[in-house]
């Protein structure tokens, strides 16, 4: 099939190479020219695991290939996936202006009939209607075409083998016709299929990271209890997860989810319910449990300092999760900004998320990046470790604890075992554990 992918962010790009992989001719489109350049080169623009190898592979054979010409992208496309960014307005809902841009767009330099213009970006329920909307009020000729919803569940880091082996793959169409379109694009993945109205699809991935999002902020609480209570997080987590009804993912306690999607996705379900005059309680409680589980580990180095002007904080990790370079809704960010607030000084280390972070916090007398772990920690008087990087939890402890300030570790990831840690000698902070002095 002839597809165009709109925006070459971590969801267009990664769809568009591993469409091309399975034997279809890609188009992806960006506005950003610098991207695109960047791309036509074959280099990634994002750190993704196997995209540059396999980016290079399509290029090569003549399967991908790369635009900023929406006349070129949407000429003789069968499929147009939309995969534009959907930010948050300050009020928390979906910013669709991006969306909106480029669906006009593809209305002005649509040619051909029986086009399929699907959204894979996340949007809020009857957006899709809107999409067609745009679409007809863009045409410079009559012309026949469908949308039809079909939301990403790719995670960052793990893109690529999250296509190929997703769970499911939602369909949310019009009609018979774009059902068959799109099944016949998605047959070589063999993956199961759940065809729905175009509402029900939206609605799909709003839900699925709403209860994702309630999980972690569910035993985080569960943690923050069993601080004061002398239960072991890891325990119970591990006790309820072997229940088949609970099972044992996304019960892992830390410092709360960050990233491009929960936060956002769940600030607009929010929205969409109050839209609609519902109240939706119980996610509002899950934000506000996460947005105070991500500075968990300041108070903990409060209690412990008394106050931490002048203190050096080492962090240790920056990317909202390992695998990745994106730094959207880190909880580094929030980490950083109150410790500089508390007069704390800041050495900061990631294995690739560094520049993000730069342009957020540029290097200046407060904070320095440094190129390794141990060059951040080395005359720190505290680590915080943020992200569960395997290089960070491979961190030899007995060389941290010779060190001369001895820092003490506040651990926002549960990535050491309490014996190995009481083995170090290290002071060591984590989430729903006991204290080690
Ligand atoms: P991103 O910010 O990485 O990429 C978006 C891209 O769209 C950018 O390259 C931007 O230049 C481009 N763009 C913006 N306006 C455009 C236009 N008018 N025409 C062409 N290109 C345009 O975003 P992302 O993380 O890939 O997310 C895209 C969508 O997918 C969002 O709705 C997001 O919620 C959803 N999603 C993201 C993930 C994820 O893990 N990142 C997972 C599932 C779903």
């Amino acid at each position: 099939m002839k597809v165009s992918v709109i925006g070459t962010g971590y969801v267009g790009l990664v769809t568009g190479v591993c469409l091309a992989e399975v034997g279809n001719n890609v188009t992806c489109l960006d506005i950003d020219e610098e991207k695109i350049n960047m791309l036509q080169l074959g280099k990634s623009p994002i750190y993704e695991s196997g995209i540059e190898e396999m980016m290079e592979k399509n290029l090569h054979e003549n399967r991908l290939s790369f635009t900023t010409s929406y006349s070129t992208a949407c000429e003789r496309a069968d499929v147009i996936i939309l995969a534009v960014g959907t930010p948050s307005n300050p009020n928390g809902s979906a910013n669709l202006l991006y969306l909106q841009k480029a669906a006009e767009n593809i209305g002005k330099h649509l040619i051909k009939d029986g086009t399929i213009i699907v959204t894979k970006s996340t949007v809020p329920v009857g957006t899709n209607n809107k999409v067609k909307q745009w679409i007809q009020q863009s045409l410079t000729e009559p012309i026949f075409f469908e949308v039809a919803s079909n939301p990403e569940f790719l995670r960052e880091g793990s893109a690529i083998q999250d296509t190929f082996e997703a769970d499911r793959i939602v369909i949310g169409t019009e009609s018979r016709y774009g059902t068959h379109v799109l099944k016949e694009l998605y047959s070589p993945f063999q993956i199961p299929t759940l065809q729905t109205s175009l509402e029900s699809a939206e609605m799909i991935k709003y839900a699925s990271n709403a209860f994702l999002a309630t999980k972690i902020s569910f035993i985080n609480e569960i943690a923050n209890l069993c601080e004061k209570l002398d239960a072991d997080i890891e325990d119970v987590a591990k006790g309820m997860g072997m229940d088949q009804r609970i099972g044992p993912q996304f019960l892992k306690a830390g410092i709360g989810y960050g990233g491009s999607c929960f936060p956002k996705d769940t600030n607009a379900l929010v929205q969409i319910a109050g839209d609609i005059e519902h109240r939706f309680e119980l996610l509002e409680s899950v934000i506000r449990v996460n947005s105070s589980q991500q500075i968990k580990l300041i108070g903990k180095a409060l209690d412990h300092f008394g106050s931490l002007k002048g203190k050096k904080a080492a962090i240790l990790g920056l990317a909202f999760k390992p695998n990745t370079d994106d730094i959207r809704e880190s909880a580094a960010i929030e980490v950083i900004k109150t410790l500089l607030h508390y007069g704390a000084t800041v050495n900061a280390y990631d294995p690739v998320a560094i520049p993000n972070m730069k342009r957020l916090y540029p290097e200046s007398a407060e904070i320095q990046y440094t190129s390794t772990a141990y060059e951040a920690i080395a005359n720190a008087d505290m680590i915080f470790i943020l992200t569960d990087w395997e290089e960070i939890k491979e961190l030899n402890l007995p060389t941290i604890a010779e060190l001369e300030k001895k820092p003490v570790l506040f651990d926002g990831r549960n990535c050491f075992d309490l014996r190995t840690i009481q083995k170090s000698g290290l002071t060591y902070h984590s989430i729903g554990r006991q204290i080690l002095t």
